[in-house]
């Protein structure tokens, strides 16, 4: 196959034709196919069926001697945050247990940041005039959209194969309207990279202009991995604290894609001067998070060792759907020369770069033929890419059939705009 740009129009208008022939068949099919939201699909669900009746003696009900179903432990149960601390390679006095969504401690931490101010701020950042924010993209779109929603303007930072582009973080952290950042360390949400030592060591020794930059450790896929003997990433308290910087990170994780989405346990964890503040905060709002459902988490994943094991088991099933999806990209697309993606060890999702200025019309496209995607754009600060051409695959839901159909329609589709696009050039 000759590559797109390197063909005559003649040659290209006679690929046209025949693939939008096959885009009127796959039309025809009625297709209803998702590859939008990483969630995981039944199969991953069935693996933690048994988390439903794990409690069933009295002594269930009992964890370090603390009745798990009355009120009390605000910061969750000592069990559950030895769990967390033994997954992240952090103490457990470090560790605060919430309830089902990483998300909402996530946004928990800004909103204090905003109508309280954090550990180091001089005012509440309400209070400020002007308050920015640093994104690197492609990077997840409810992150963005917690900073956005409070009035942050969102500041693009590239995305290396390393992380982020360190040589912007460095200056832009020189401006005290730039409180914050957000990162995905380990198998970034899209494009699965797992930042390198030396990104994060840079990020650890930062030394912003705002005393309260609060930097979002957002480590949600830390044990996600496809493989096995795949990277473990430094304790990122420590090493800020090792660079004088022991109250600029919050760290976050969850047992969302491990147990249950919607029904797991979450975590932050900070140094302890910041659990001290938060604490003080956290008391006027909640008496105490789910604990039964912290308890149901401990005694089912029992310790990290347990929770590689069924972490295999994920992988396991998540294996074969991501290598549908490569397989495809490679015969499909690779000899077209329209079109890059990365190989992702683990997380849940592959990132794709459309030829630029194609990917809203490759979605179009895949949505008129029964596909959803998640929205062109998405994966960028205000829901725009400077270039519109990354496109984010979660190959997690459908089944590996669905998944061949759905992956073959994007490939017409990808093929479709890149033609038109070089047709209009
Ligand atoms: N962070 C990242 C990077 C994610 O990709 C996701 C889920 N897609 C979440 C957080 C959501 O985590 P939780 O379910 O704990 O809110």
């Amino acid at each position: 196959m000759i590559p797109y740009p390197q063909m005559s129009s003649e040659e290209r208008e006679a690929e046209y034709q025949h693939l939008l022939a096959q885009f009127e068949d796959l039309k025809a099919q009625n297709l209803k196919l998702n590859m939008a939201r990483g969630k995981p699909g039944e199969d991953q669900l069935n693996l933690t069926r048994g988390i439903f009746d794990i409690m069933r003696s009295p002594e269930d009900y009992l964890s370090d001697g603390i009745e798990v179903r009355n009120y009390g432990e605000m910061t969750g149960l000592p069990a559950a945050k030895r769990l967390f601390a033994e997954v992240l390679g952090c103490r457990e006095d470090q560790v605060f247990v919430g309830g089902n969504a990483s998300l909402q401690l996530m946004y928990d931490t800004v909103a204090k940041g905003y109508t309280h101010g954090l550990l180091h701020s001089s005012r509440p950042w309400c209070k400020e005039e002007k308050l920015k924010w640093l994104c690197p993209a492609p990077g997840y779109d409810r992150h963005f959209k917690i900073t956005e929603s409070f009035g942050f303007e969102l500041i693009t930072v590239p995305m290396t194969d390393n992380g982020p582009d360190m040589d912007m973080v460095e200056n832009a952290v020189k401006d005290p309207a730039v409180k914050g950042m957000w990162t995905v360390p380990k198998y970034s949400n899209p494009d699965g990279i797992v930042y390198s030592e030396e990104t994060i060591r840079c990020i650890a020794s930062l030394k912003p202009a705002a005393p309260d930059f609060l930097l979002m450790w957002d480590n949600a896929y830390c044990i996600h991995d496809l493989e096995d003997g795949c990277e473990t990433l430094p304790d990122i308290l420590t090493l800020c604290a090792s660079y004088g910087n022991p109250d600029m990170v919050f760290e976050f994780a969850s047992t969302s894609k491990i147990t249950l989405p919607g029904a797991g346990i979450s975590c932050f964890a900070c140094s302890e001067d910041n659990m001290t503040y938060m604490k003080k905060l956290l008391d006027a709002q909640v008496i105490s998070y789910d604990k039964v459902n912290q308890q149901r988490h401990v005694l089912y994943l029992k310790d990290k060792a347990h929770m590689i094991e069924l972490m295999r088991k994920h992988a396991e099933i998540l294996r074969p759907k991501f290598q549908c999806v490569l397989d495809a990209l490679n015969q499909e697309i690779a000899p077209l020369n329209i079109a890059s993606w990365r190989h992702p060890k683990g997380g849940y999702f592959v990132s794709l770069n459309a030829m630029p200025g194609t990917a809203k019309r490759t979605l179009v496209l895949c949505k008129e033929a029964g596909v959803t995607m998640t929205n062109a754009g998405a994966t960028f600060p205000y829901g725009k890419d400077p270039q519109d051409s990354n496109i984010r695959i979660a190959p997690s839901f459908p089944s590996v059939n669905e998944l061949k159909k759905a992956v073959s329609v994007l490939c017409v589709c990808l093929k479709l705009s890149a033609l038109e696009k070089l047709n209009k050039q």
